[in-house]
């Protein structure tokens, strides 16, 4: 009998990760409890795509990354959107659990490139990737209510 999880790519910084470009985590609170359903598999798109924590903060403008100092960083943005992509393509996975507002990991909202914090509809570039190849993104918010549905079939 297979007794293997299913493995979901989840923000490392989700799970507690210092990676963010504050050099701080975003943990969930309870996220962790998805490992009784799955095998978490966590990703940081942006370090993988070469950039150092703490690092100056980036958003998208235009299609490109660009960072507060002007430097445009979108080429470590698709490096690490493509990095998550291998790794959900050697697990074969199918879902994906990433940080809401983010420039990589943004499902529905991402910052409108104006440093000023406002948000807008849209999505990270490891997203947009991962969307193309079929996999479904979903933020933690929807994470959470997954877990619930799943906690109340007493799974
Ligand atoms: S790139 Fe994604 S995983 Fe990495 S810190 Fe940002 S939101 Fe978290």
């Amino acid at each position: 009998m297979n007794n293997e999880k299913e493995k979901v790519l989840i923000s490392a910084c989700l799970l507690g990760e210092k990676c963010r470009y504050d050099g701080l985590a975003k943990e969930v609170k309870g996220i962790i409890n998805l490992t009784k359903y799955y095998d978490l598999i966590p990703v940081c798109p942006e370090v993988s795509g070469g950039l150092k924590t703490p690092r100056t903060p980036s958003e998208i403008k235009d299609n490109k990354v660009i960072s507060k100092t002007g430097k445009d960083v979108t080429e470590n943005y698709l490096n690490g959107a493509y990095w998550a992509s291998s790794i959900c393509n050697i697990y074969h996975i199918k879902l994906a659990i990433l940080k809401e507002d983010s420039p990589s990991c943004g499902s529905h909202f991402i910052h409108d490139g104006s440093f000023s914090g406002k948000k807008i509809p849209g999505k990270g570039m490891t997203t947009r990737k991962l969307e193309k190849q079929g996999i479904k993104v979903i933020n933690e918010e929807e994470a959470l209510d997954l877990l619930k549905q799943l906690e109340s079939k007493g799974k």
